[in-house]
């Protein structure tokens, strides 16, 4: 078979899986778990033909996924992908370009550009800020915390890229009790230990407490929360962060989900964010693009640009190429997925997209309340934290669900004791979609009574 053909193949498996999404399980049955066994062979000797090696994966792998590329996944944040964004990605396959800089794709090099600028104004950030395009939020808060402090050692005399940490004058990190697990490990890769952290009181709802804020300094890197995980709720970034930096301190923010609603009717949520030096967020959960899409934000270009530098005797390109924005030095155009998504909604799509979100999560909070449930957040943007009669309870009706290839969701722990979480943010769930589910939890609700 030419490769032609194999490719025409490898689209009309695809094409057949897509036309399936509707009635997939979200969840893989057992069976299908099972026969994930068959792939467990040694690293044959010889190869087989490529269109066998489809084949395989195909059958055996297609039936285990996961649906989140369907409208009833509830899990994680994550959603499923933008038409437009999905067939860009396959563009882009085709392509196949090292995006690390204008003389390895101008293409890449250009739409990234714009993607960024693009990506700033939705979001209603400083315009000439740096933005590198990264596999995770994850990853791009690991390189937005590098610039933060190689910056503000720089402003203590330090120099860090000749002396690194050794005997550096020591920073203060002061971040939300509730801050995301990734935010620890970013911080702990860096060599910021775990015991030396400084955890800000929260409220209620999982908002830092102004009045119990440690104390802030020109040594102090601040890490606030656009979306905490388990309300949605946003640090009060009006008030924190002006503090902050008059302190001379360096402010972060993690937006993987929540910095989203700059972009929508509910962009008072997250007055002030503007005003911090950096932040991250995801272009795979709420911007709903393919994954590996996240994006560094950071005021100062040149602090990113810096930290990030991997300028090599053969390789010079300018401060703003993607190699110097982000960890990876070869890595693919995952920019363009974004120019691709925003190109296709526009701000007006996009703001659709999210208020529809809000007010789906909205209707589910109010639907479940009305069943018994117990809501445990306001409900102000697309998280609904929800626990039952009691914690067993809670659990079994969870454990149902995901069981019932319905729909999926995922456990979480508020304020130490089970609930779960449903995150509305793919754009093919539908208000039917919202409806059964609420209508099933009510429905396990009555079959787990205990
Ligand atoms: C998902 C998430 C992250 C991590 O994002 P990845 O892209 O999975 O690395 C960080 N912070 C918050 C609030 C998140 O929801």
């Amino acid at each position: 078979m030419n490769e032609r053909a194999l490719l025409h193949e490898a689209d009309q498996r695809a094409l057949a899986y897509f036309d399936g999404i509707p009635s997939r399980r979200v969840f893989p049955d057992s069976r299908a778990i099972a026969a994930l066994e068959a792939f467990d062979q040694p690293l044959p000797s010889s190869g087989k033909a490529a269109i066998d090696v489809l084949r395989e994966l195909d059958e055996i792998g297609s039936p285990a996924t996961v649906a989140s590329n369907g409208p009833r996944y509830f899990g994680f944040v994550i959603g499923a992908t933008l038409p437009a964004a999905a067939a860009a990605e396959r563009l882009v396959l085709a392509w196949d370009q090292c995006a690390s800089s204008f003389d390895n794709s101008p293409a890449a090099d250009r739409l990234e550009k714009v993607a960024g600028r693009w990506v700033c104004q939705a979001l209603g950030l400083p315009a000439d800020s740096a933005v590198g395009f990264g596999t995770s939020a994850t990853a791009c808060t690991l390189a937005c915390l590098s610039a933060a402090r190689r910056a503000l050692l720089a402003r203590l005399g330090w120099d860090f890229d000749g002396d690194g940490l050794m005997g550096a004058p020591e920073l203060r990190v002061v971040l939300s009790e509730t801050a995301h697990i990734t935010v620890k490990k970013a911080l702990r890769i860096l060599g910021f230990g775990m015991n030396r952290l400084l955890y800000a009181k929260v409220d209620d709802r999982g908002r830092i407490d102004p009045e119990q804020l440690p104390t802030l300094d020109e040594r102090t890197l601040l890490i606030l929360q656009a979306g905490e995980v388990n309300t949605g709720e946003f640090d009060r970034f009006a008030e924190l962060i002006p503090r902050a930096r008059a302190a001379g301190a360096w402010v972060h923010v993690d937006g993987a989900f929540g910095l989203w609603a700059r972009a929508s009717s509910s962009a008072h949520l997250a007055d002030g964010v503007e005003q911090a030096d950096s932040w991250t967020t995801d272009g795979h959960k709420w911007l709903n693009t393919p994954y590996d899409s996240a994006m560094a934000i950071c005021r100062d270009a040149e602090a990113l640009a810096t930290a990030m530098n991997s300028d090599a005797a053969y390789a010079t390109a300018s401060r703003d190429a993607q190699k110097n924005l982000t960890l990876e030095f070869s890595r693919r155009a995952r920019g363009v997925a974004v120019w691709a998504a925003l190109a296709s909604l526009g701000r007006d799509g996009l703001c659709e997209l999210i208020d529809r979100h809000i007010r789906q999560a909205g209707e589910l909070a109010n639907a479940l309340r009305q069943g018994g449930f117990e809501v445990l957040n306001r409900v102000v943007l697309n998280q609904v934290l929800v626990r039952a009669d009691s914690d067993a309870q809670t659990v079994a009706i969870r454990v149902a669900a995901q069981a019932s290839g319905e729909v999926w969701f995922g456990p979480t722990l508020w304020q130490g004791r089970p609930a779960f979480r449903l995150s509305v943010s793919s754009w093919r769930t539908t208000d039917a979609d919202i409806r059964i589910l609420a209508d099933l939890l009510l429905r396990l609700k009555a079959q787990q009574r205990l």
